[in-house]
């Protein structure tokens, strides 16, 4: 079998984690399969390169930064070969540009344009574990380049899609996929599945347990990975394409995002073109927006109308700053502001075929009191704001709503005790 491992920040984080990494390898190496392992930079490390950097200018060149954030995976592989060696077994270290990975040139967010792993092949042939630079690529012109934050995944996923891998596992600090955050909501559970899509909308809904973009890559070629833990034996989450039987499960997950504010344009002049121009200029400033509401307008002779949006914490002053700019020329009234908000969805591919999904959740908030402030939806999810306040209250009523058994569950769990 040929396997690609990955292994996260915090799995490699110092010399005792990198040894319990390189036993890990060990026993597929030793069951005869061909082992590729992409690691990341020791946990911390990627944060702190950037900080030095920035100690000296605020903006630093781009193409400096990838030759400095580079030198945070190159550690570890190092290491992790070494590691192995101290174990007896054959192992080889190599960078992104060794792998044979090559990108476009946005330095700090490259994108993959080709994978040719020749020099992976030739390694693996000869009985060698290859231990792979994660998040980082090589241009045309042999610029060293960088995927964008946690693009370590991204490497393995295309290394799996580019070596046709039997086994892609994607080892963190979370056994897998949960129903919802356990730190919030302790009777979530493990996922034993989820495809695709649900896993999009869980990540990019702040259940950041990977990287989105690899898990769009892994989309695309169909790559079947399993995300789970480095720190124990148990099976974790397998993410693929979905399956007839998935649509049984309405709801897969709930996600929770108090990364959010909003924002309320008070008496936009209801006309073609409001639109347009708000979130044009938004655009070109390239903040990107979340949920989108605007109400209907009377029939009046200047009709006008209300326009909010949800846009991540940090970009907020921005987004307001250049509204304001833009005030008059739009002619919008007022402006208010909010950033005690919390992004709540509902996401399960079973939605598709069910009906009143949406209904069942607001009478849940509606029972425990919570408010809805915002609401959108998409084909596989429900979306909700509410006030910060009230936003560990609101996941934990909908779990006990969506997943009443796991509640039940932890009931006679406890009384067990
Ligand atoms: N070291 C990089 C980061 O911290 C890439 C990764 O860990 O996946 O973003
Ligand atoms: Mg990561």
């Amino acid at each position: 079998m040929l396997v690609v491992q990955k292994y996260g920040g915090t799995s490699v984080a110092n010399l005792e984690r990198i040894k319990n990494v390189a036993s890990r390898i060990a026993e597929y190496w030793e069951r005869g399969d061909q082992v590729v392992v992409v690691v990341s930079a020791m946990s911390g490390v990627t944060d702190s390169l950037i900080k030095m950097a920035h100690g000296l200018l605020p903006s630093p060149n781009r193409r400096e930064m990838d030759v400095l954030l580079a030198t945070g995976e190159q550690t570890t592989i190092a290491l992790t070969a070494i590691a192995l060696h101290a174990l007896g077994i054959p192992a080889t270290s190599m960078t992104g540009a060794q792998a044979g990975i090559t990108t476009d040139g946005a330095h700090t967010r490259a994108k993959i344009r080709n994978v040719s792993p020749v020099r992976i092949r030739q390694c693996l042939n000869a009985g060698h574990v290859v231990i792979v630079a994660g998040f980082q690529g090589q241009t045309d012109d042999d610029d060293i380049t960088t995927l964008g934050r946690g693009g370590s995944d991204l490497t393995a996923i295309a290394l799996a899609a580019a070596l046709k891998a039997d086994l892609c596992q994607i080892y963190t600090d979370v056994e897998g996929v949960y129903t919802a955050d356990p730190r919030i909501v302790p009777n979530a559970q493990k996922l034993d599945e989820i495809s695709y899509d649900e896993m999009l909308e869980l990540a990019s809904l702040g259940a950041k347990v990977m990287q989105s973009r690899s898990v769009e890559f892994a989309k695309k070629f169909e790559v079947i990975f399993e995300v789970r833990s480095s720190m124990n034996k148990k099976p974790g989450t397998i993410v693929k394409e979905e399956t007839k039987s998935m649509e049984d499960v309405i709801i897969r997950g709930i996600s929770m995002d108090k990364n959010q504010a909003k924002v309320t344009l008070a008496q936009v002049p209801d006309r073609p073109g409001s639109a347009a121009r708000v979130f044009g200029a938004l655009g070109d400033a390239n903040l990107s927006v979340d949920m989108i509401i605007q109400n209907g307008s009377p029939k009046t002779a200047e009709p006008c109308t209300d326009i909010s949006f949800t846009i991540e914490k940090p970009f907020l002053k921005r987004a307001t700053d250049l509204l304001l700019g833009i005030k008059n020329d739009l002619g919008f009234n007022g402006l208010a502001h909010d950033d005690q908000i919390a992004k709540i969805s509902i996401v399960g591919v079973g939605m598709k075929s069910h009906s009143g999904v949406a209904a069942q959740m607001f009478r849940a908030l509606a029972e425990a009191g919570i408010n809805i402030q915002m609401i959108s939806t998409s084909e596989i999810k429900v979306s909700i704001i509410v006030d910060i306040e009230n936003a560990d209250t609101a996941l934990k009523v909908l779990h006990a709503a969506f997943f009443p058994e796991a509640a039940k569950a932890d009931k006679i769990a406890t009384a067990k005790n």
